[in-house]
């Protein structure tokens, strides 16, 4: 089933989790414990990562550094597909611009039509650590928008290489949102109009960038709701596990804390992951009565301290 569908049938919020691909070498196991951890707690959907190839250095016996190119974490797509068919859980899978050509784009939603997943969530991506030569016979999206078109041409049947009257492939398109800004925007106004050109394009929902404070995702609907997008917005919750994050979190993501976050956990380094563990509870509630339509869970890959908090939310 799809996202919007989902949302539209619901009779309470939902709750949904991202999940990242295990990296290169190690087993789908890695996976589905995580799943079956997560069945218990009715998850709607789950979100699968998706990663571009980068570049990795390592020092040779002869003292010489090797440069090999490669994804740390494969297996978007095989990930959708096992918990779609074995756990008969919908999936979100994450579709990048950064790294993948038009023509890659292509194959992989014919795939995942293929494994029965409706649902994508289209992004451009940041740019990898290598630059992925694009030969002149084919062709790639910039921004995410252009992403979303190349998905709304396929549910009309347009593909590439000429071809107008293919099987009209009908996925679900989800899209990112920043209640912070995203980095790189000039200011709030002009990435809430780049918001609005996804959803012109064609997106059904937003899910947003995780964030600690929730009157900044308040302030944010608020403001895309008066630029005319319309369209469900999800939350993105990430729980603080440790007090490191405090500054790995910020550099990472371009978000900030609020005081009192900071100054909790700056008192009591050691009992970070309480502290983190009661904040989350506590926005999940404050977004719960605000009347969000569901709440999308980072875990990655960590199940414990999420289902503490959507336990609580019972
Ligand atoms: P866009 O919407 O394309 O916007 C990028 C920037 O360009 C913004 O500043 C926007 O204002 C600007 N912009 C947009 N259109 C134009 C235009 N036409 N002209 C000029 N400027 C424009 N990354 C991964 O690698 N893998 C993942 O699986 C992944 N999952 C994510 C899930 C969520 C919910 C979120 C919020 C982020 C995720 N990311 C992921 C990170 C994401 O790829 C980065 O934040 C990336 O920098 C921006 O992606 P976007 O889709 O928001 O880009």
């Amino acid at each position: 089933m799809k996202v919007i569908e989902h949302l539209e049938k619901a009779k309470n919020p939902l709750i949904s989790y991202e999940i990242v691909p295990p990296p290169r070498g190690r087993s789908i196991r890695d996976i589905t414990n995580i799943v079956e951890a997560l069945v218990p707690y009715n998850p709607a959907w789950i979100d699968v990562t998706s990663h571009a190839a980068g570049a990795f250095y390592n020092d040779t016996p002869s003292g010489m550094v090797e440069r090999k190119i490669y994804k740390k974490r494969p297996g978007t797509m095989g990930i959708c597909g096992v918990i779609q068919n074995r756990f008969k859980i919908d999936t979100v899978a994450h579709l990048l611009c950064m790294g993948f050509t038009k023509e890659e784009t292509e194959d992989a939603l014919i795939e995942l039509n293929y494994l029965g997943v409706e649902n994508i969530l289209a992004l451009r991506g940041d740019r990898p650590n290598y630059d992925k030569a694009i030969r002149a016979d084919r062709s790639a999206n910039e921004y995410a928008s252009d992403l979303v078109s190349q998905v709304q041409d396929m549910k009309e049947g347009r593909f590439l290489n000429d071809i107008t009257s293919g099987s009209p492939l009908d996925f679900c398109v989800g899209v990112a949102g920043y209640p912070e800004k995203h980095f790189e925007a000039p200011n709030m106004k002009a990435d809430i109009a780049r918001l609005k050109s996804k959803v012109e394009a064609g997106a059904d929902y937003v899910v947003t960038q995780m964030f600690y404070d929730n009157q900044k995702f308040f302030e944010f609907v608020k403001a895309c709701r008066e630029e005319g997008i319309t369209v469900p917005i999800i939350p993105g919750l990430k729980i603080l596990k440790s007090a490191k994050q405090l500054t790995s979190i910020p550099k990472n993501f371009y978000i900030d804390f609020p005081d009192e976050l900071v100054e909790e956990v700056m008192s009591s380094p050691d009992h970070a992951k309480e502290i983190g563990l009661e904040w989350a509870k506590k926005q999940a509630r404050g977004l719960l009565e605000f009347g969000v339509p569901s709440l999308h869970f980072y875990i990655m890959n960590d199940t414990e301290s999420v289902i503490d908090v959507v336990q609580s939310l019972n």
